[in-house]
């Protein structure tokens, strides 16, 4: 069946020609058009409310009640303006997907007589019927009672479904007690940490900043089918994956795909579904072939973290609802078919201040270079301390599939930095270990500064099967599976630096004030004590090697294969701490998030037997003793016909169905 599939997939996406809309505008012109933006809030809101909204951007503060009331009263106008008739709360609960519903703005005074109406309440608050999204037991069915509350740093828009247009209001999602039921209220809680800890460690080398904050720039990787082969196939259908079947005898061998020129029909499915994603704000930049036949890759220009999150939620929706349009299917599946690559999402990581400076770039003066250092060194002392953790925040019933085969990173986790960086980490080890760097009429600013230039000469090296690698300015965490939220990856992420940096500044601190050391010799050491403590999480090379298992076994590295052991890291004491202690998520919650992903995972796989079950049955059982009758029978024939001695090609094939047909059912019969 794939053998077909393959061929017709490759034939099939080049041959109609589709008619598209592309605006005749220039990107500028519409880009954003359907958020309110800034440029959307300057323009509606008072100046009052417009100062209170920034302030909640940039600090998570909450808005008063009266102020929702302006904001509500001035985004209804508008979105009525724009041809808006409905509003929803948009959240991210824990099903994966966004879930929203729609309310009229249209509202009755009297028996005859409607009005447009949209309070400060309505925006606030609202109270989803809530008791059939997963609550892990934190909110039992009978009092079915969660709600979900606006989150003013993700601008509202509006989604246009055909000739709908509906206001989205993005919103956390929490129980009647408070507990968070979604993956967006621990995100944010995870920036603010993280924003607070990085502040304090940036103001060692520059006063001048008043805010720091996460940015994250996903590659969101696809596989595009032909929407009548798609139907033609019930794996794919039910379980976004093939179950069955044997290799095309043409995959990807030939490298024939990667960056080719895009087939005629996907490729008008791209622009229609840039356009769409313009509108909204998601500022999709690239896109190109992927490795495997009929994959694609749609990557944007990195955003502030808690906006990049919400885009790449809403640009799945997008693509799913875009790709109907055009007869076609995306599959956002880890893994959709054996043998050949899977998709992933490569999430690019990095910090920015409010004065716009990277901080895991390397810079031009001494300051911004000691401070890149700080940094850098610190997240891989984080993910040294945590790896587990991150491999439990990207594991999914699609991607246990996808780790560690074709092109994939493996289940373990290892950083890389290139050989010069990995140079450079040496050098400061080697000299501090010989007291270089105690001499106080040296500026350590300026040693730093002449070991780091010529990295910048370097940025070619580069290693494309590592799990976690800096590339030059930021941290690419490859490990994240196409289908997920990357919610959950980056309050893993901002979680466990944040918490480090936080260690660092307390270790720092104490070293000036019980010693003669300056700052920044104090700071030197403990990076000192980082490199050394964090080395055998260091790789540069071949991760998808047989000898890196080997050798990652012999450095103690964790390899956690399948997707229940990772869950089970979210309990251990270490993760509970970092969670609690930082409130990014209580006990309860991580409890009951644990619980919700495990039977979310068991769920996925009871539906995977089922199917398997189904089509082994009722479709490849069926033709498998078609053709041992059609044999059988040929066999009978030919012997009537004095023609036995030419029956045992026959024969030998009719023991082979017979064996077969046996196999699968006593392995489906075992499996159910
Ligand atoms: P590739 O990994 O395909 O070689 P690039 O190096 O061009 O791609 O960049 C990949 C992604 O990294 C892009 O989506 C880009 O927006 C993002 N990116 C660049 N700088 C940052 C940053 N400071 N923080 C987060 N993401 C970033
Ligand atoms: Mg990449």
């Amino acid at each position: 069946m794939q053998n077909i599939r393959f061929n017709a997939i490759q034939t099939v996406l080049n041959r109609q020609k589709y008619e598209v809309h592309v605006p005749t505008e220039r990107i500028s012109e519409y880009f954003g058009s359907n958020v309110f933006n800034d440029e959307a809030m300057r323009k509606h809101l008072s100046t009052e409310a417009y100062k209170s909204v920034k302030q909640s951007i940039e600090t998570g503060a909450k808005i008063e009640r009266a102020i929702a009331n302006q904001v509500a009263v001035s985004m209804q106008a508008w979105a009525i303006s724009k041809g808006a008739t409905h509003f929803t709360h948009w959240f991210q609960p824990l099903t994966g997907a966004t879930a929203e519903k729609h309310d009229a703005f249209f509202s009755l005074t009297d028996a005859s007589r409607g009005i447009e109406n949209f309070s400060g309440d309505a925006l606030v608050q609202q109270e989803p019927d809530a008791s059939s999204f997963p609550s892990g037991g934190i909110r039992t069915t009978f009092e079915a009672r969660g709600y979900t509350a606006w989150d003013p740093s993700s601008p509202a828009f509006i989604m246009e479904i055909g000739k709908g247009k509906t206001l989205c209001v993005p919103t956390i999602f929490v129980s009647y007690t408070g507990d968070a039921l979604d993956y967006k209220a621990p995100l944010l809680k995870s920036y603010h940490f993280l924003a607070s800890a990085a502040l304090e460690v940036c103001h060692y080398f520059d006063k001048h900043v008043s805010r720091v904050f996460p940015t994250l720039g996903w590659e969101q990787e696809y596989f595009v089918v032909d929407e009548a082969l798609f139907y033609a196939r019930p794996d794919l259908l039910m379980t976004g994956r093939t179950l069955v079947g044997h290799a095309s005898a043409k995959g990807q061998q030939l490298e024939d795909h990667y960056f080719g020129s895009i087939p005629s029909r996907v490729y008008a499915f791209m622009l229609d579904l840039e356009t769409e994603a313009l509108k909204l704000g998601i500022p999709v930049k690239t896109r190109h072939n992927e490795v495997a036949p009929g994959q694609f890759e749609c990557a944007p220009i990195f955003e502030d973290m808690n906006l990049a999150v919400d885009h790449n939620q809403l640009l799945m929706d997008l693509m799913d609802r875009i790709s109907r349009r055009h007869k076609l299917r995306v599959l956002l599946h880890e893994k959709p078919f054996a043998g050949i690559n899977g998709s992933g999402k490569h999430c690019n990581y990095s910090l920015a201040t409010n004065t716009g400076n990277n901080l895991l770039a390397p810079g031009s003066t001494p300051r911004r270079n000691l401070q890149f250092l700080t940094f850098f060194v610190n997240i891989i002392k984080a993910v040294h301390e945590y790896s587990d953790l991150m491999r439990a925040g990207i594991a999914s019933a699609g991607n246990d599939h996808r780790l560690g085969a074709n092109e994939a990173p493996p289940a373990i986790v290892s950083v890389f930095i290139g050989s010069s960086l990995r140079q450079v980490l040496e050098e400061i080890e080697e000299r501090v270990d010989k007291g270089a760097f105690d001499d106080q009429s040296i500026d350590l600013r300026m040693e730093i500064h002449k070991m780091i230039p010529d990295l910048m000469k370097d940025n070619t090296d580069r290693n494309r099967t590592s799990p976690f690698a800096f590339t030059g300015n930021k941290f690419e965490f490859r490990m994240v599976g196409s289908s997920a939220n990357t919610s959950m990856p980056m309050t893993v992420l901002n979680t466990i630096y944040g918490q480090q940096l936080k260690n660092f500044k307390a270790e720092v601190d104490s070293i000036v004030k019980e010693s003669d050391e300056k700052k920044d010799g104090a700071i030197l050491k403990v990076l000192k004590r980082y490199i050394d403590e964090s080395k055998n999480i260091l790789f540069e090379g071949d991760n998808y090697s047989k000898e890196w298992e080997k050798e990652a076994a012999k450095r103690g590295l964790s390899n956690i294969k399948t997707t229940p052991s990772a869950f089970e890291v979210f309990t251990t004491k270490k993760a509970k701490a970092v969670f609690t202690n930082n409130n990014i998520l209580s006990e309860i919650e991580i409890e009951a998030r644990q619980e919700i992903l495990l039977e979310n995972y068991n769920h996925r796989l009871q539906i995977e037997a089922r199917m398997m079950h189904d089509i082994c049955i009722n479709q490849v059982l069926p033709a498998a003793i078609r053709y041992q009758n059609e044999l059988a029978t040929n066999v009978k024939s030919l012997t009537d016909v004095g023609l036995e001695k030419e029956t045992k090609p026959q024969k030998d094939l009719l023991k082979q169905i017979s064996g077969h047909i046996q196999s699968i059912k006593s392995t489906v019969d075992d499996m159910m």
